[in-house]
């Protein structure tokens, strides 16, 4: 019978039947596995793509500038790739994981180094957080990227509590995040972005970078909350926003006529209703909220 060998040195033969034979994507696979960079069987639905580059670790964790006494929360721990990292740092950790498993993992890995939130992330009060923790709180994470506009919104709506968030996102999510008025890009995100936040991008980070491989390339992005907001009617500012943009192939003037704004409201306003929302800064959506804020209380009054 013919006996499958393997030839290693002249002269030298190995039975290769008793060899364990692995294909190169398994041995990668394996060598993750020893080497930590892979201990959880990622989850997709919980946007699981672990990161696995030392260096983008490193540079995200030099572009926070921690400072002893910092408080650090971060979103999604996953298997602890940043949290490592952070845990060296003189800061209160904070985590905050949804999956049981990268839970049970990250209190194995770091101990009392990392106070644990086994919670989704949305149902956190951050305030509360941030009071109790002495004032106000750094965030940090790698999130889940099907969940990066309710995260940001989780944000705006805490952010007294909030001194800056270091976020990875998709790359068109960045780029939509720092566009400016004109853009193909400028929407909803980039406005309030740009509204609460001084936001920049600060590197992007090839799908490489990850484990599994995601579909689209990522980048850092990190948003310095504003301390003072301008005086306006920020209920009525988000709406005018929204409303507007939802239809933003429509001018000005038709986008807020179906906010229930007739002529003879508009009117009495000095502003260039022909323009369409992608044309407007933030600056022109706060003169428009300010200017139909004081028409409706002025309604409301009379
Ligand atoms: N930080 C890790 C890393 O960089 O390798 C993991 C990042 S992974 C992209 C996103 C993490 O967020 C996962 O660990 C996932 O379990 C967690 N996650 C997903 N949905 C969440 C939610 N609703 N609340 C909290 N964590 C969530």
């Amino acid at each position: 019978m013919h006996m499958p060998f393997l030839q290693i040195e002249k002269n030298s033969l190995i039975d290769t039947s008793t060899i364990f034979w692995i294909s190169p994507t398994t041995f990668i696979i394996l060598t993750m596995i020893y080497s930590e960079i892979i201990v959880l069987k990622p989850i997709k639905s919980l946007g699981q793509n672990f990161l696995r580059d030392e260096n983008i670790l490193h540079k995200i964790v030099e572009s926070l500038d921690i400072q002893s006494g910092d408080v650090i929360v971060e979103i999604g721990s996953g298997q602890g790739a940043l949290t490592k990292h952070l845990s060296d740092k003189l800061v209160k950790l904070i985590g905050i994981e949804v999956d049981e498993r990268a839970v049970r993992l990250l209190r194995e890995r770091f101990g009392e180094k990392l106070e644990l939130i086994h919670q989704d992330v949305l149902d956190v009060n951050l305030g509360e957080l941030a009071q109790n923790n002495g004032g106000k709180v750094r965030i940090v994470g790698n999130i889940p990227y099907y969940l990066t506009s309710e995260i940001l919104f989780w944000l705006f709506d805490a952010r007294i509590a909030v001194v800056d968030a270091t976020l990875m996102v998709q790359f068109e999510v960045a780029r939509r995040l720092v566009a400016p008025p004109k853009n193909k890009e400028y929407g909803i995100l980039s406005i309030f972005t740009q509204f609460y936040t001084e936001c920049e991008m600060l590197f992007k980070v090839s799908r490489n970078c990850f484990f599994p491989k995601p579909e689209v390339d990522s980048a850092v992005v990190q948003f310095k909350f504003k301390e003072q907001l301008p005086d306006c009617d920020e209920k009525l500012f988000r709406s005018i926003v929204r409303s507007t943009f939802g239809q933003r192939r429509k001018t000005m003037r038709n986008g807020l006529k179906s906010m229930g704004f007739d002529d003879s409201v508009l009117d009495r306003i000095s502003f260039d209703f022909k323009k369409r929302p992608e044309e407007l800064g933030v600056e022109g959506f706060l003169l428009l909220t300010s200017n139909l804020s004081k028409i409706l209380n002025s309604k409301s009054i009379s």
